[in-house]
């Protein structure tokens, strides 16, 4: 399919054309990557942001939100449940927080990696190169990096910025260099957000060569400026448009990590997490943050609803997968380097 295409099954899509791209995802999905699913345990260590995104539940300027860090043993305690359950990855995710030191991170790292054999992602948004150069010589081994969106006019509107050039996607092509696998992805829906910026950024995600790709779709917070600006947005069903982009991003990239993500789940919890593995995906990324902090991660309205992870969620999770047709990873789920068609 080409651009033009593109954006007229995203402006209408008819369940045939629907229907097809699905499968067709599902085919690449099973071929490249198999039937296994990669569980990754999010530990949000800190909500606190210097940053004021317009969308976002924890900008500085959300005074209605309590704010909490979790301290190394803190961190470490749930690491170690995350590993007990059986995730072989840990997301170690967090706001804009200037007072983690470099060194609380480089701690917080090795003490997992010495004690545990898992992989480790960090999600900490923008920090200077020398912090993640040494990080990764701690020991983690991914960063996820969210640019949200390749338009860099509404970019600047969304967080309050006024960038000249795409910083966070400059940032990936450097991460790649240092040796991290790097993830990335976008919202949508969001105010002002076209369907033409959304085929763009399905672009830019392949031509990155992004290792893991995440794309949810936009829900909004009530206590965030964009909740005024909701009728100012295009995309008429965030969610349909989020997995059609999910069915076409294992097609144009077919050995990339996919995550079903949380948004999709918090839209429809019953059946959101398996209708993105349905679309190609195959990564899950449960949040494991212990109460009473996990409640305060309210990036967006709902996202804090469910209980905090315990044996049911995991038993519910691994008979979900086994319905689905899907069985749990064996390994730390990097992502397959190979050349699709396989031979
Ligand atoms: S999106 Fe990230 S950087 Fe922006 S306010 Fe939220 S946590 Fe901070």
């Amino acid at each position: 399919m080409n651009r033009d295409e593109i954006i007229k099954v995203l402006k209408n899509p008819n369940a045939e054309k629907t229907k097809e791209i699905f499968s067709l995802a599902d085919a690449v999905r099973k071929k490249s990557v198999g039937d296994e699913v990669h569980l990754r345990a999010i530990i949000e260590i800190s909500n606190y942001c210097k940053e004021s995104c317009l969308y976002c539940g924890l900008n500085k300027n959300n005074k209605n939100l309590k704010r909490y860090r979790l301290s190394e043993e803190e961190i470490f305690s749930t690491a170690l449940k995350a590993f007990n359950f059986g995730f072989q990855t840990i997301v170690i995710q967090s706001g804009e927080d200037p007072l983690i030191k470099t060194e609380f991170i480089e701690n917080v790292v090795k003490r997992i990696k010495d004690n545990l054999d898992v992989a480790i992602t960090l999600s900490l948004g923008e920090r200077n190169l020398d912090d993640y150069k040494r990080w990764k010589d701690a020991g983690s081994d991914r960063i996820l990096l969210k640019f949200e969106t390749s338009d860099l006019y509404l970019y600047n509107q969304l967080r309050g910025k006024n960038e000249k050039v795409h910083k966070r996607v400059e940032m990936l092509k450097e991460l790649r260099t240092i040796g991290y696998e790097i993830g990335s992805g976008i919202m949508v829906g969001t105010p002002f957000q076209s369907y033409e910026s959304l085929v763009d950024d399905l672009f830019l995600m392949k031509e990155l060569d992004l290792d893991m790709i995440a794309i949810g779709p936009y829900i909004p917070h009530k206590d965030t400026p964009l909740n005024d600006k909701l009728n100012s947005i295009v995309v008429k069903d965030p969610e349909a448009t989020t997995l059609i982009l999910v069915a076409l991003s294992r097609i144009l990239n077919p050995f990339a990590n996919i995550p079903s993500t949380t948004a999709l789940s918090v839209i429809d919890p019953k059946e959101g997490r398996i209708n993105g593995l349905k679309c190609g995906a195959n990564v899950i990324m449960p949040d494991l943050t212990p109460e009473p902090y996990k409640s305060l991660y309210e990036i967006y309205d709902g996202k804090t609803s469910s209980p905090e992870w315990n044996e049911i969620s995991q038993e519910n999770l691994l008979r979900s997968l086994k319905m689905a047709g899907r069985i749990p990873s064996s390994s730390k789920g990097s992502r397959i380097k190979k050349i699709y068609p396989l031979q």
